[in-house]
């Protein structure tokens, strides 16, 4: 009898492996966009010259997936500092006239290096432009534009059985940059002694093809791309970690997405060689997940995606702003000509910036997506109500506005908590609604993804 078993079990054991399908289907397409000649890069006021070659390229790339019933959706990551409205906008109108993508379906996520080019007018007052640099900008902004329409298309079209999984990992040279002094941070973490909220979570998407074999990851970590400041284009360490997991990997594309790292720095930093450490850090982290058990994604995609209006804490009246554009600080002054231009275009100041909310489902995971540069207060918020293993807060996401700090960092003020607001072009700091608008937007387009329970 025993013998019988065994050997029936053996000869199901010797039947070619029926490989699970999940019924998901997923393409990638990817297109570099390292600016060809010197252009002004993003990120720093005090650059004062264009850039001077690069160590690496910049990339975009595309991730599409399709989903047993057919529901698309696109994710594009970025390695630029940040986009505005005027890109974000363009892009997803193209994608909803070319493949009926509506703004639920599409994530653009930028990895916030400050080694890659200023694009469009995203932080244009911080830079001190000719009219040659300024039509350089213009020209490359509207090359990125058609090649990020044209990425998507191709991801689409590249869709192919797939089998979608994630999981998370940890590694943690992410600092406070509020609470810890910059020269101190070494001695500091050798005596267990950093301060202040941090997320060392990397969450990790895999995707393989139906045949098993690695085709893309995609990896977050809440944490400036501020290793380097110098003037040679670079992904900063979340390039590094691209380069080092694409070749350790052949074959596959891998993509990066900023989490809530705004008030986050790599520390300490400024060389190469620490840039490409946290990168080789971070791909670690990723390999770690690769080797564990993942959830496998199954069952339908579910996609939603709202504009929440923030208010600012004040309006400035237009004698005073005309009063501002002759200051002497350079940055202060180009914010009132940026706002004077909005009141002659317009008739006045908006009262409120449309502020995008996005969440899609993937099986168990809850993928949250937060427009500008998230403090770490909402993860750790958002992730202790929502269960941190199942849920990835991912952040610079469609459109990077300001910085967008918590009530807490709103009381204490400092650069996150408002002192950034005039490099953005903005009109004065966000007013004390500002969490609680944005958690309870999150809480809405949850909601609206919720997987639907029988009664
Ligand atoms: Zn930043």
């Amino acid at each position: 009898m025993t013998s019988i078993l065994l050997l029936a079990a053996s000869l199901v054991l010797a039947d070619p492996p029926h490989p699970h399908h999940s019924g998901w289907q997923a393409g990638t397409a990817r297109v570099v966009i390292t600016p060809p000649e010197p252009m002004w890069m993003a990120g720093y006021g005090a650059r004062d010259r264009p850039s001077q070659g690069k160590i690496h390229d910049l990339w975009a790339k595309a991730l599409a997936f399709r989903d047993p019933i057919g529901r698309t959706a696109v994710l594009v990551t970025l390695d630029v500092c940040g986009i505005g409205p005027d890109v974000s906008n363009a892009v997803r109108d193209a994608a909803k006239t070319h493949n009926g993508l509506d703004r639920d379906r599409i994530v653009i996520a930028c990895s916030h290096t400050h080694s890659g080019p200023v694009i469009g007018k995203n932080l244009i007052s911080m830079y001190r432009l000719d009219d040659s640099q300024r039509r350089r900008i213009e020209v490359y902004t509207k090359g990125l534009i058609e090649s990020l329409a044209k990425l998507i298309e191709t991801s689409i079209k590249a869709l192919e059985p797939a089998e979608v999984a994630w999981g998370t990992g940890r590694t943690d040279f992410a600092v406070n940059r509020r609470t810890n002094n910059e020269q101190d941070v070494p001695a500091l973490r050798d005596s267990l002694a950093l301060k202040g909220p941090v997320d060392h979570d990397v969450p990790v998407l895999r995707v393989n093809t139906a045949a098993g074999k690695l085709k893309a990851v995609v990896m977050g970590y809440a944490c400036h791309c501020t290793v380097l400041d110098g003037y040679k284009f670079s992904g900063d360490y979340a390039g590094f970690a691209q380069v080092e997991l694409e070749t350790t990997h052949p074959g596959m594309q891998a993509m990066f997405v900023a989490g809530c790292g705004a008030d986050q720095n790599p520390l300490p930093r400024r060389t190469v060689e620490l840039a490409e450490r946290y990168g080789h850090q971070l791909a670690e982290a990723v390999d770690d997940v690769l080797i564990d058990s993942l959830h496998a994604v199954e069952g339908p995609l579910a996609t939603s995606y709202e504009e929440v209006p923030l208010g600012f804490a004040s309006i400035p009246d237009k004698s005073f702003i005309e009063m501002q554009t002759k200051v002497d600080d350079f940055t202060i002054a180009s914010r009132a000509k940026m706002l004077l231009r909005q009141i002659e275009e317009k008739g006045k100041l908006d009262p409120t910036y449309p502020y995008p909310v996005q969440v899609w489902r993937l099986g168990d995971l809850t993928w949250i997506f937060l427009g500008g540069e998230v403090v770490v207060d909402y993860s750790l918020r958002l992730k202790a109500n929502l269960g941190s293993s199942r849920t990835w807060v991912s952040a610079y996401c469609n459109d990077v506005m300001a910085y967008i700090p918590s009530w807490r960092v709103l009381l204490e003020g400092g650069y996150e908590g408002g002192g950034a607001m005039v490099y953005y072009g903005l009109p004065s700091p966000w007013d004390g609604e500002i969490e609680e608008k944005i958690v309870s937007a999150v809480g809405r387009r949850i909601k609206a993804v919720a997987p639907i329970k029988a009664p």
